[in-house]
């Protein structure tokens, strides 16, 4: 089972669905609809923010990237997106 805890979170309310973030996420993980923008993919998400940095109105919110510190016997982290 996959832990999603770096898929990113829409705020519809500030959204007005330009369509960037669908467009650029890399890995196709959004789909635009009515309301905006949804996670369709969470499974295909890295969490690489990259959404987020684009969103020019702030509408999304990836709470965790994934940092892998290179320690073979070292497990994943989770770090606050700065
Ligand atoms: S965090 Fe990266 S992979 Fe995940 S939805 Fe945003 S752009 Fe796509
Ligand atoms: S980039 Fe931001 S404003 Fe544009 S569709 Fe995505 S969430 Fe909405």
């Amino acid at each position: 089972m996959h832990d999603h805890e770096g898929v990113p979170q829409v705020h519809h309310y500030l959204c007005t669905r330009c369509g960037y973030c669908v467009l650029l996420c890399p890995q196709h993980v959004l789909e635009m609809t009515s309301r905006g923008p949804i996670v369709v993919h969470p499974e295909r998400c890295g969490g690489c923010a990259l959404c987020e940095d684009l969103c020019p109105e702030g509408a999304i919110d990836c709470e965790f990237e994934i940092v892998w510190d290179g320690d073979p016997g070292a497990h994943a982290s989770g770090r606050r997106a700065s």
